[in-house]
């Protein structure tokens, strides 16, 4: 007997869901351990001189982890780059503080980076893999 269509979804969506708590856990060892950034591939940071950590990648057995950091827009920012389900979804206090994504490349998202210095920049998942074949250990993300 084959699944029902919507038990094929549902399964699918249930693999992703655990697929990012994976990666989500792995993030936290790192972290935990200090070394978040030391064993980063390649760091993605912003042009300023504070060069703010936008983003991390990492080569793991399961595939490439990104994270990308929190980060909060300016009120103006915030409203015309959102709509009200994004920010209930994705901030911490239903507004513009912005939560930090951890996930697979492979789970399909480009990324998207934003300090007080650079607005909504995004690397596409190319853009990434090409960045980790050439063994750029920091990447400076021009606004
Ligand atoms: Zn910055």
């Amino acid at each position: 007997m084959t699944k029902s269509f919507d038990e094929e979804i549902r399964s699918a969506a249930r693999h992703l869901d655990e697929r990012t708590a994976r990666a989500e856990q792995a993030y936290a060892v790192l972290e935990k351990e200090g070394q978040a950034l030391k064993r980063a591939d390649v760091q993605y940071r912003c042009p300023n001189r504070r060069g703010c950590i936008l983003a991390t990648v990492y080569r793991t057995s399961e595939g490439v982890l990104i994270h990308t950091n929190p980060y909060k827009f300016s009120p103006s920012v915030n409203t015309q780059s959102s709509n009200e389900s994004g920010r209930a979804r994705s901030t911490v206090d239903g507004d513009r503080h912005w939560k930090a994504r951890t996930f697979f490349l492979d789970q399909g998202m480009n990324i998207q980076v934003t300090c007080d210095h650079l607005t909504a920049r995004v690397r596409t998942n190319k853009q990434i893999e090409q960045d980790l074949k050439a063994r750029k250990k920091v990447v400076i993300i021009h606004g």
